[in-house]
């Protein structure tokens, strides 16, 4: 574990975080390498050395920096990323075109051209037109590209509706209806710019069951055996997606990697051995469970309010802005007092965001030993979708990140300044 306690301080990765609030300031995001590598590590050991033809490719958007994409490449994982930005990201990070893959419901023009241009290993076409614009654009270059269709599987998932994505109505994905499926599918067998690998699901975010990813695995299985009868056609590599659930509260439980992996894996070796079917390359996407625990972000407290009757609430230095998971879908976290960590919980409290919208609320009814003004605040499993997330509401500027492993910090995202801020802005002539 990279959480300890030591006189009445958190440490995190070998780190005091009391003294990593005074030097890089809050909010502050901490990252422990050491998690995240063993995540890695742990997908290196549960899946990438156990099977043939399988690749991991990390769902950047949980946490996007250049540096972590080279931690990310030094750990021999692939790499997901779903807009230009966060291509342009893996670009100046140096991370290899052909291990990337580009994920997106909506991909401009401008971000094909770019990915193609990249040359990057496969793109995730999510819709019709999409496909059109790809083969513009190849025939153009005179190049090609390797594509999958993201399908629709239509499964539901035990997860909150803002997380689910495999559901018949959704905005990802290409629909199962014949017309439109294998229409797209015969096309590009057909065209010359298209390299066509096969298929794509991700079916939601947070899962704790692996019953959805086996439903979902054998919609993409039944197809592959139907794109071979019907157009003798070998898909050669299926993408199942990420959503393996992570640990935000003392207490979940979180299901290893090989729950999930060795059933899918069964079914599909199964399945393909049944039908006389070469396997297909297979392709996970995880995010949230590689990043999640590694991060935990630290936040002063300021002003203390007691509504006699109802509830205290302790504010925090940030809030909706560097998290914006609870206000977004009622995510639940759980902090401690990082400079009173050893102390008894002696109250409830709810700690509240700086932010000026009521559903600026980190964590709601904590238990926590007497704080006061000036006290550090440590929330855990912030390391997905938070950083990622934070925006300039209020025109509070965007958090520093501070790697930390083994008691050494590095800074990989200085904090934002206020002349950033404004670095866009301009008064217009008329307004002068
Ligand atoms: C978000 C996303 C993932 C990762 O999901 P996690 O829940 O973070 O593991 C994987 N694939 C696609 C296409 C995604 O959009």
């Amino acid at each position: 574990m990279v959480k300890k306690i030591k006189n009445n301080h958190l440490f995190w990765d070998g780190c005091d975080t009391v003294e990593l609030a005074e030097k890089y300031g809050t909010p502050l995001y901490v990252m422990s390498k050491n998690t995240i590598v063993e995540e890695c590590r742990q997908l290196q050991a549960t899946f990438i050395q156990k099977y043939d033809n399988v690749r991991v490719a990390y769902a950047s958007k949980a946490f996007n920096t250049m540096a972590m994409i080279k931690l990310i490449e030094n750990e021999g994982l692939c790499l997901d990323v779903v807009s230009g930005g966060e291509l342009y990201t893996a670009i100046m990070a140096n991370y290899p075109a052909e291990k990337i893959e580009f994920n997106g419901n909506n991909k401009s023009i401008e971000e094909l051209v770019m990915a193609i241009e990249y040359g990057v290993g496969r793109i995730i076409v999510d819709s019709v037109q999409e496909l059109q614009w790809i083969i513009e654009i190849c025939r153009e270059r005179k190049t090609t590209a390797n594509i999958l269709f993201r399908i629709t599987p239509e499964v539901e998932v035990a997860t909150h509706d803002f997380i689910s994505t495999g559901q018949k109505d959704s905005k990802f994905g290409i629909p199962l209806e014949e017309s439109i499926l294998f229409a797209l599918i015969e096309q590009a067998i057909a065209t010359p710019e298209i390299n066509f690998y096969g298929l794509h699901f991700h079916i939601g975010s947070q899962l704790f069951t692996n019953e959805t990813h086996l439903l979902a695995a054998q919609v993409a299985l039944d197809l592959v055996k139907k794109i071979h009868e019907r157009f003798d056609y070998t898909i050669r590599e299926l993408n199942y997606g990420g959503g393996f659930g992570a640990r935000y509260k003392e207490g979940d439980e979180r299901k290893s990697y090989a729950y999930f992996l060795e059933p899918l894996m069964a079914l599909t070796e199964q399945f393909c051995s049944d039908n006389d079917l070469v396997r297909p390359a297979i392709v996970i996407e995880p995010g949230r469970s590689i990043v999640a625990e590694a991060g935990i972000t630290l936040h002063r407290i300021g002003s203390i309010k007691e509504v006699p009757g109802v509830r205290k609430y302790v504010a925090i230095d940030g809030g909706m802005t560097d998290n914006i998971r609870p206000g977004l879908y009622e995510a639940e976290y759980d902090g401690i007092v990082a400079n009173k960590a050893e102390e008894e919980a002696v109250e409830i409290v709810t700690i509240a965001g700086k932010a000026c919208e009521s559903t600026d609320i980190l964590v709601k009814d904590i238990a926590l030993p007497a704080v006061e003004t000036g006290d550090l605040f440590a929330t855990f499993s912030t390391g997905a979708y938070g950083y990622s997330m934070a925006s300039n509401y209020n025109k509070l500027l965007i958090p520093a990140v501070v790697l930390v492993s083994a008691g050494e910090a590095e800074v990989i995202v200085k904090r934002q300044t206020y002349e950033q801020l404004l670095q866009n802005e301009q008064i217009p002539e008329s307004l002068r």
